[in-house]
């Protein structure tokens, strides 16, 4: 049975400076509660800056154009500062890609995860600590009573991404956004992260957009793919295994081997560079580098066409 959504996206557009090609355009999707949805693309596809848009982040100079972000029936668009900043802190929580750099180096990591219940649940100090030791033993830091006093720059880089995601998950957020949270990890830590991210949120009931730009990372964890390329969603899709957008199927193709196992098949980049934000395109923005594209990929912008209930494409070959 389909739930109500918490989180409805509804023609959002991101730019940054007037004239320029969005960062972000025409976003649509919806998020239920306790449902995981991937958003796969390249770098500079726009997937963090949906992200940030999200979560109220947007860098300097960037700019939200249109649509509206609800939040559990609340558009947070039009939220004063101050009521985002409440909510984004307790019902949403984002973990983000470099834990070293998203926790501060002056800080035990016990500190920084007990200042969320001193801060946001007015705990006392003997409190807040106690929940944070148990949270952090929870998220898998062997002896979390000593690690507590211990400093980021004394943890791998796993281990400060467990700390992170406590932090994300330390109030129980509705909605947790974890912005290829991996990506610096090694394959084997990366597979306990992915685990750990889907076993927490699964004990909370939260929903999770998981962004990456690999593709097989989202097998076995999403219920729902969302592909983008240059600012577009270009495919939505419930089964990887039906890739249909000629940029979903490169990115497939341009995957290197499973760890550990044995491949004969070779691994095909995506031919080009994928355009610089604000370049503008005429038809579809991915036909330079598709090797299926026709002559009226050139001329005209594939519509986005829905197949059936979350599940769309964007290509002229569905049309
Ligand atoms: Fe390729 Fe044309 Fe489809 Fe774009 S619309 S992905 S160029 S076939």
């Amino acid at each position: 049975m389909l739930q109500l959504p918490i989180l409805e996206v509804k023609d959002l557009a991101v730019s940054f400076g007037r004239g320029a090609w969005p960062a972000v355009l025409g976003l649509d999707f919806s998020l239920a509660k306790g449902e995981v949805v991937g958003l796969v693309g390249e770098s500079g596809s726009g997937k963090s800056i949906t992200a940030y848009s999200l979560m109220g982040l947007l860098p300097f100079g960037a700019n939200l154009d249109a649509g509206s972000i609800v939040f559990m029936g609340q558009d947070l668009a039009k939220l004063p500062p101050e009521e985002r900043r409440q909510l984004c802190g307790t019902r949403m929580g984002l973990i983000f890609q470099e834990p070293l750099t998203a926790l501060n180096p002056v800080f035990s990591i016990g500190e920084q995860v007990a200042e969320i219940f001193r801060y946001r649940l007015g705990l006392s100090r003997a409190e807040a600590k106690s929940r944070a030791i148990d949270l952090l033993g929870h998220v898998g830091l062997p002896n979390p009573g000593a690690a507590y006093h211990n400093y980021p720059h004394r943890f791998s880089g796993g281990m400060r991404q467990r700390v992170v995601i406590a932090m994300a998950l330390a109030l129980n957020p509705d909605l947790v956004i974890a912005d290829e949270p991996t990506t610096a990890l090694d394959p084997t830590i990366e597979a306990q992260i992915i685990g750990l991210i889907k076993k927490l949120a699964a004990e909370r009931g939260s929903a999770v957009l998981f962004i990456t730009h690999n593709l097989r990372l989202l097998i076995g964890l999403t219920n729902r793919i969302l592909v983008m390329y240059h600012g577009l969603v270009v495919e939505e899709l419930t089964d990887f295994r039906d890739l249909r957008h000629p940029y979903s199927q490169g990115l497939w193709r341009a995957l290197p081997p499973e760890p550990g196992k044995r491949s004969d098949r070779h691994l095909e980049p995506i031919p080009g560079y994928s355009p610089t934000p604000g370049e503008k395109f005429r038809g579809c923005a991915f036909a330079p580098r598709c090797s299926q594209a026709l002559e009226v990929c050139h001329i005209l912008a594939p519509p986005f066409q829905t197949l059936a209930p979350q599940r769309r494409v964007r290509c002229h070959l569905s049309c």
